[in-house]
């Protein structure tokens, strides 16, 4: 399938309804391109502001073949997507990214048997567990102790994980875990975590922005601060042979451990980035707009920011504070027309100049 450049007045089909999805129909619009969202939620945040919006479930393939025709592209927002609505969606037209990344991305191993055979590549030493304690045991013993037991599937911040620490763990990790297909991983000491969010064109055209400094909370991103020192281009180009590899169009997050050893890559997020959204007030092309163009085959923005910026969540509760946040000339609020507050509920962000 050939990338054709989409004029203005296109349709992007964007499958998934949240945030991600939100802040990419508003991207989408300032450049006078559609986009028609769809998910399983009522009043969605990505719903209520795309062009077009399919309420259906991912598996209702009748409702995903009438949005896919209604589309002239279709990308995702979530990485959780099953790969057959993708397939379904995109049937005869472009899907990007391409379902190769989407596949890798969201299966642990998979994930880490691609980055590890990349040339400049490191990730965690890691082995695979197969449906029996025993394997559990041969691969801790394989990877040391501590490590980090995670399912295969469908974990995210930190959800589906375990620390080992000593043999005495292995079977109540088990107990816990063992219904899923596991990965082991060991356990990386580092000083920070940090992530490249990097752009990629049909043609081949990379653009990074610049290293992210993570701050996590419960196990969910607190802040992000960019640029951030220690950045001696390497995770740039880290970055940069992941996407070559995947042959990858439009935006994708690279998270990484900064270690004594170099930088360890996490795990890579076929989408736009949560450690990204402070490109949207630092004067550059914002993420958003960034994986439009790159899906809708034009060239990429500008990726350097023009001064420094710190995001924060909004999580849970964290949305009372909206008021005097919008009376903060200093603030920069996003909101994600979330109506139910709950406890580890993604609400909004903050960019604030540094
Ligand atoms: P993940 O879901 O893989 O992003 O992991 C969630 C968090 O757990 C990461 O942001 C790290 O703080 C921590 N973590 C994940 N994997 C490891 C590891 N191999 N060693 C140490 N900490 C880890």
């Amino acid at each position: 399938m050939t990338h054709a450049s989409l004029p203005p007045g296109a349709t992007i089909g964007i499958l998934g309804d949240g945030q991600l999805g939100r802040m990419l129909s508003l991207a989408a619009a300032r450049l006078g391109l559609k986009t028609h969202t769809f998910g399983p939620n009522e009043d969605s945040p990505a719903g209520q502001v795309s062009a077009h919006h399919t309420q259906a479930a991912y598996d209702d393939e009748a409702a995903l073949a009438r949005f896919g025709a209604a589309c002239d592209v279709t990308t995702y927002e979530w990485e959780s997507i099953p790969v057959r609505a993708v397939d379904v969606a995109g049937a005869g037209k472009v899907i990007a990214p391409n379902l190769t990344a989407l596949r890798t991305a969201q299966d642990r191993l998979l994930e880490k048997q691609f980055l590890s055979a990349l040339p400049g590549v490191s990730v965690a030493p890691f082995d695979a567990v197969s449906g029996r304690v025993e394997t559990l045991r041969a691969a801790v013993e394989t990877v040391g102790l501590p490590c980090v037991v995670k399912t295969r599937r469908g974990g995210y911040d930190g959800k589906g994980q375990a620390v080992i620490r000593s043999a005495d763990d292995i079977v109540p990790v088990w107990e816990r875990l063992g219904q899923f297909e596991l990965i082991v991983e060991g356990f990386m000491t580092f000083s920070r975590e940090a992530s490249v969010v990097c752009a990629r064109t049909a043609d081949g055209d990379v653009r990074a922005y610049p290293l992210t400094e993570n701050v996590h909370r419960d196990h969910i991103l607190h802040t992000s601060t960019a640029p951030t020192d220690g950045d001696d281009g390497t995770p740039g180009e880290i970055a940069r042979t992941i996407v070559d590899a995947l042959d990858y169009v439009g935006v994708i997050g690279v998270e990484f451990f900064d270690t004594a050893d170099g930088w360890v890559v996490n795990e890579i997020a076929p989408r736009v980035h949560n450690s990204g959204h402070w490109t949207q007030d630092a004067g550059c092309t914002d993420q958003f707009e960034q994986h439009i163009r790159a899906v809708a085959g034009w060239p990429l923005g500008d990726a350097a920011p023009a001064w420094p910026v710190q995001m924060t969540n909004l999580i849970g509760e964290d949305m009372a504070e909206w008021e005097a946040l919008a009376r903060d000339p200093d603030a920069r609020l996003h909101l994600y027309g979330k109506d139910a507050v709950r406890p580890g509920r993604k609400m909004g962000h903050v960019n604030r100049r540094k």
